[in-house]
């Protein structure tokens, strides 16, 4: 089932979510709702912050469904490696409309649970580093706006503040 997306301002998308027990009916059907919502975007990673769930649960499929294999989902992720530096544009389907230059590490190496509970490490560089990267810091409660620095984040959230001030948002 495809959930609405929240967007920038909205409580969950800012709170750190919480660790994810163990495997249960809800949990899965929450992992296809998050794969639905994310195909249907489209997008190429969602966490469920995103949808309102405030557990540590991510999928990403960089392929967006063209590689069969592409899709991933991770529980409790954790860092495990991150190294070099990349700087590209960057968006979000919770600040639709919006894209910056972020800085994230070019390589990213994480672990964490798949929906059958087993444990898996994933190691992503250039594209899939930065999804990686975005989507764990969803689960801590920040956006790729609270990333940026001065001047371009000042811009972004009053353009926000604005929208949602007109009902736009
Ligand atoms: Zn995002």
């Amino acid at each position: 089932m495809i959930r609405p997306i929240l967007k920038y301002g909205a409580g969950t998308l800012h709170e750190k979510a919480t660790e994810v027990g163990t495997i249960t009916p809800d949990i899965n059907t929450l992992v296809n709702d998050m794969i639905d919502t994310m195909y249907a975007a489209p997008g190429i990673g969602l966490a469920a912050p995103q949808i309102g769930v405030g557990l540590r649960i991510f999928v990403v499929d960089i392929s967006i469904g063209r590689d069969p294999n592409g899709l991933l989902v991770l529980m409790n992720p954790e860092i495990v490696e991150r190294d070099g530096m990349q700087l590209e544009e960057e968006g979000c389907l919770s600040v639709p409309g919006f894209n910056a230059t972020v800085v994230r590490a070019s390589r990213f190496v994480v672990k964490g649970r798949d929906r059958s509970w087993a444990e898996r490490t994933h190691e992503g560089t250039a594209l899939l580093a930065r999804a990686f990267q975005h989507e764990m810091d969803h689960l801590d409660g920040a956006l790729f706006v609270d990333r940026l620095r001065g001047i371009k984040r000042d811009m972004i959230v009053r353009k926000i503040r604005k929208l949602t001030k007109a009902g736009k948002w």
